[in-house]
C-alpha cells in the first residue's frame, strides 16, 4: 500500500463476522477508502435473503431451494416448470449399502491425482515440523492448490462420479471415503470455484445425457439449495447463532475424537477418515458424528469447536447452521423440523460398519448392545415433554412414555453405564 499508493482497496465480501471486522479495523488502519464488492463465491446476496427470511417463525430448506431454481432458472423447463416434473428425486437416492454391492457398482477411489508440487511440499514439511503434536497429518496432503487443479477435479467428478451421485448420496462403505461425492466443498469454500460454475457443468452434463436427472438435481440442490441457505442462516442470524444450546446439551468432548480409539466401529471409521484426510462425506457427519454428538448429549459449541479444528472446508459461515442448526437441533428447530437422531438401524442400513462392530446392533440394552440404540432412546427420555409438542416427534416420544419402568430404567442405566466411561461428564 505504501508503495503503489493507491485511491482505494477493492474487496470481496468478506466471508464471516470476523473478517469483516478485521476488514474494518483495516480500512482505519491503512486510511484508505475500501469498496466492498458481492462475492462470486455464493449467487445469492444477503440482503435478498434476508428479505426472504424476515418474519418466517422457522426457515424451510426446500422453499428457498425452489426460489433459488425459479430465480437462477437452473434446471426449469420452458413452462417454468421444474425439469422431469418434480423439484426433487430423493426418492430414487436413497440406496443402501446393500442395493450398492449387490449392483457392483466401483467407486473412484481418489478424487483426483494430484502431485503436490515444491510449494505444498515444503508446506507439508512446515506444518510437520511447526505442529507436531496436532492430530492427523499433512504428509499424505491430496487436494488441488490451484485454478487449473480445482478445474481437473470439478472435471474428474463430473465425468467420474456424478451419475452415480443421486443414487448413492447416503451409503457408506470401510475403506470408501469419496463414493461418488464432489469433495468439492473445499475448492468452492476457498474460492478456487464458484457455485455458479460447478452448478453449470452438472446441468451441462444431464444435457449432453452424461448423467441423470435424479443426480444432477442433487448435485444442484446441495450447492444452490444447502450451501446458499446455511450461509444465508448465518448473516441473517447474526453471532449470537453459533452460542445456542436450546436442549442444554453440556457434556464435554471425549478425548478420542481426537484419536479415533473407540470400540464402536462407524465413529472408529469415519474419525480415521478424517484423521487422514481432514474431510467426510456429508452422512457421515450428520449420521454418524453429528447423530452421536446429538443423542450422547455433547455441548454444541464444543462440537462445533471440533468440527472446526477438524475439517479442511471448515468456516464460520458454513459450520454455524450445520453443527448447531442442522445435526444438534441445539436452535430448538428453526432450521430443521425434527433432530436428526437416530439408532443403530439406520447406519446399518447404509453402511457395512456394523459388521466389522464389537457391539451387536440388534441388541437394545446391556454391555454388548450398541450403544446408539440406548443413547437415542436416553435422548427422547430425556426431552419426552418438548418433543412430545412436536408433531414429527409426537409419536416417538410418546412409544417412550408408553415404556413399562422396567425398561425404562434398563435403558436409562445402559445409557449411563457407557456415558460415564466413554463421554464422562
Ligand atoms: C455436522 C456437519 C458439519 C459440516 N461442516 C461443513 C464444513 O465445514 N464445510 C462445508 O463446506 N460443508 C460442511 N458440511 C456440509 C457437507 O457435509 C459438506 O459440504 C460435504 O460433505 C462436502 O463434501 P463434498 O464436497 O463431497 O459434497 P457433495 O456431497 O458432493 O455436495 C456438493 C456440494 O454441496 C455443498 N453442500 C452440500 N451440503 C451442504 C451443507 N449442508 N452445507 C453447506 N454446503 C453443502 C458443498 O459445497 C459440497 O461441496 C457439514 C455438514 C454437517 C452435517
Ligand atoms: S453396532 Fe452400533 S456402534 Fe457398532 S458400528 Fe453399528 S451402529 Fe456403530
Amino acid at each position: 500500500m505504501q508503495e503503489h499508493g493507491p485511491e482505494k482497496l477493492i474487496l470481496a465480501e468478506p466471508n464471516s463476522f470476523p473478517e469483516t471486522e478485521a476488514v474494518t479495523k483495516l480500512g482505519r488502519k491503512l486510511r484508505t477508502p475500501i469498496e466492498i464488492v458481492p462475492t462470486a463465491q455464493f449467487l445469492l446476496a444477503r440482503a435478498d435473503f434476508r428479505a426472504w427470511a424476515s418474519g418466517q417463525k422457522r426457515l424451510l430448506m426446500e422453499n428457498h431451494y425452489r426460489r433459488m431454481r425459479q430465480r437462477f432458472q437452473f434446471l426449469m423447463d420452458e413452462n417454468a416448470e421444474p425439469v422431469g416434473g418434480a423439484w426433487n428425486f430423493d426418492p430414487e437416492n436413497r440406496a443402501t449399502y446393500h442395493s450398492w454391492k449387490r449392483a457392483g457398482t466401483p467407486s473412484t477411489n481418489t478424487p483426483v491425482a494430484e502431485q503436490p508440487d515444491q510449494t505444498t511440499r515444503d508446506v507439508i514439511a512446515m506444518v510437520a515440523q511447526e505442529f507436531p503434536e496436532n492430530p492427523g497429518s499433512a504428509d499424505a496432503f491430496w487436494l488441488p492448490v490451484d485454478r487449473k487443479g480445482a478445474l481437473r477435479s470439478l472435471q474428474s467428478f463430473i465425468e467420474k462420479r456424478l451419475p452415480n451421485f443421486g443414487i448413492y448420496e447416503d451409503m457408506m462403505a470401510e475403506g470408501e471415503p469419496y463414493l461418488f461425492h464432489s469433495v468439492l466443498s473445499p475448492l468452492l469454500n476457498l474460492g478456487l470455484l464458484t457455485p455458479r460454475e460447478c452448478v453449470e457443468a452438472a446441468i451441462d452434463a444431464y444435457e449432453r445425457g452424461a448423467a441423470p436427472l435424479n443426480s444432477v438435481e442433487g448435485f444442484v440442490r446441495q450447492i444452490i439449495g444447502w450451501r446458499e441457505f446455511v450461509n444465508g442462516v448465518y448473516w441473517f442470524r447474526g453471532p449470537e447463532y453459533k452460542q445456542l444450546n436450546s436442549l442444554g446439551a453440556a457434556r464435554p468432548l471425549p478425548a478420542w475424537f481426537y484419536t479415533a480409539q473407540t470400540e464402536m466401529n462407524c465413529l472408529h471409521q469415519v474419525l480415521k477418515q478424517n484423521l487422514e484426510l481432514g474431510w467426510n462425506h456429508h452422512i457421515q457427519r450428520l449420521m454418524v458424528l453429528g447423530n452421536f454428538f446429538l443423542i450422547a448429549g455433547i455441548n454444541p459449541q464444543e462440537a462445533l469447536r471440533w468440527f472446526n479444528e477438524m475439517y479442511v472446508d471448515a468456516y464460520d459461515w458454513v459450520m454455524a447452521a450445520n453443527v448447531i442448526g442442522m445435526s444438534l437441533y441445539a436452535d430448538g428447530g428453526y432450521m430443521a423440523t425434527k433432530p436428526y437422531a437416530a439408532t443403530s438401524n439406520y447406519i446399518r442400513k447404509m453402511s457395512n460398519y456394523c459388521k466389522g462392530c464389537r457391539f451387536d446392533p440388534d441388541q437394545k440394552t446391556g454391555p454388548d448392545a450398541c450403544p446408539f440404540n440406548y443413547l437415542y432412546w436416553r435422548f427422547i427420555d430425556e426431552h419426552a415433554e418438548q418433543f412430545g409438542r412436536n408433531p414429527r416427534m409426537r409419536t416417538i416420544a410418546n412409544a417412550w412414555l408408553a415404556r413399562s419402568d422396567a425398561s425404562k430404567e434398563d435403558v436409562r442405566g445402559s445409557a449411563r453405564n457407557f456415558l460415564e466411561v466413554a463421554v464422562p461428564a
